[in-house]
């Protein structure tokens, strides 16, 4: 007779520890699966840690919403349990006439999500960043830096504190449907097992296409297959950091991949640029320092004190991206599977930005989802 619990969770990102936050309690076992040696280790630290708005995101896409929904949630978590992060707000700047008009755009749809937004003129724009030129400048005031790390233990302690149970170094390498729930197989050091879960929630970041064709769905027909796409930081030294008090963003260009080399600074002050966006076949976190150039030529048009020599390479990070190089823009998947024959399967597929922004609002999103699954078991 098998082991059997009720909640599983594949992966301890930011996202499945926030959903273990939300969902577990007494009445219920949940166990988080993660493959590594500890929480977090792949997207979720290594990113801009950045809480985003919603800007760029077609309205009423789960994106925009679980940003701006996330946002708030995110300033009032950091508020109420001392998590690390400060509202400092970013200024997205052209820096000619075609970007002006796009930029236009990108406030339009900003505003068109609800998120609060405001045009410079050219003597605010010079009094709130001297150093930085531009045609044309809004300001998001609401956009923020936050401790993920801090935030990923704010959620695992949570969950803990709610019985949820966490097993790293364990892997999950097969899953069979099978009468009332899943057979879930896993690796360990030990060696390996398995157990009967009622429900599989897959937040497993760039394998959860994997996760989801373990569990018998044609990743290729469902539209699942993920899209690997590396973002580079460079670290900007010699005092630079000083220059600037804002995250600085250029207008992203069609097609990118991301939202353009920008500036970030994080809660100790200090400055970066990044990330830039091109697909790979394999998880590999160096930082190609050829890129060198192109991160100061494509940050010189808006900060001209930025020198060549300023530029380190400092770390990477990989995007589960749903979209192929060029294709058009893909929505989180965020579904209850029971219409492809799999009730109390629960799949995120494409947790790319700003998913650790969205993480307590898609959390509350599964939280649903979940409660619905278990009034009909
Ligand atoms: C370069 C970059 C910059 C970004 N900047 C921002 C930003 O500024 N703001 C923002 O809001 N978002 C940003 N994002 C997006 C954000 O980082 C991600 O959306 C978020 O971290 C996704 O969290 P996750 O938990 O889904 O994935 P992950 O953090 O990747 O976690 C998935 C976990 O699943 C585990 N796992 C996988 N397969 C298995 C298995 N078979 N068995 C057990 N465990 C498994 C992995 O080991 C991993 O720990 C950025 C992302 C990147 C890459």
């Amino acid at each position: 007779m098998s082991y059997q619990v009720d909640i599983t969770i594949v992966g301890a990102g930011v996202v499945g520890l926030a959903i273990a936050s939300q969902v577990a309690n007494e009445d219920r076992d949940v166990y988080v699966l993660e493959k590594n040696e500890t929480f977090g280790q792949e997207a979720s630290s290594r990113n801009s840690e950045v809480i985003h708005t919603g800007i760029y995101y077609p309205k009423d896409s789960l994106k925009a919403k679980t940003c701006l929904e996330g946002n708030t949630l995110l300033y009032d978590l950091c508020q109420k349990h001392g998590i690390g992060c400060k509202r400092i707000g970013k200024i997205i700047v052209a820096t000619n006439d075609a970007e002006a008009e796009e930029l236009q755009k990108l406030y339009n749809r900003g505003k068109d999500n609800g998120v609060e937004l405001k045009m410079l003129s050219h003597r605010k724009m010079r009094q709130l960043e001297p150093n930085m030129t531009g045609v044309s400048a809004f300001l998001s005031p609401s956009t923020g830096i936050i401790d993920s790390q801090a935030l990923m233990r704010y959620f695992l302690g949570k969950a803990r504190d709610n019985g949820a149970q966490i097993a790293y170094r364990t892997k999950v390498i097969g899953v069979d449907k099978i009468s009332g729930g899943y057979k879930v197989r896993v690796k360990d050091s030990q060696g390996s097992f398995s157990f009967i879960t009622k429900v599989l929630i897959n937040c497993a970041g760039l394998h959860s296409d994997e996760v989801a064709r373990m569990v018998g769905i044609d990743v290729d027909e469902a539209g699942y297959k993920l899209h690997w796409c590396k973002g580079e930081y460079f670290s900007v030294g010699n005092g630079k950091n000083k220059l600037v008090s804002r995250l600085i963003y250029p207008v992203p260009k069609a097609g990118e991949g991301g939202t353009g080399i920008h500036v970030t600074l994080d809660l100790n002050g200090r400055m970066r640029l990044g990330p830039n966006a091109y697909y790979v076949d394999d998880i590999d976190y160096s930082v190609d320092s050829l890129q060198r150039k192109a991160f100061y030529e494509s940050a010189v048009r808006f900060l001209p004190f930025i020198e060549y020599a300023d530029l380190e390479p400092e770390m990477a990070g990989i995007r589960a991206k749903l979209q192929a190089e060029g294709e058009d823009f893909r929505d989180f998947v965020i579904n209850h599977e029971c219409d492809k024959g799999l009730p109390g399967f629960i799949n995120l597929i494409g947790i790319d930005s700003p998913g650790l922004t969205s993480a307590p609002a898609i959390a509350r999103y599964v939280s649903t989802l979940l409660e619905e699954i278990l009034r009909n078991y």
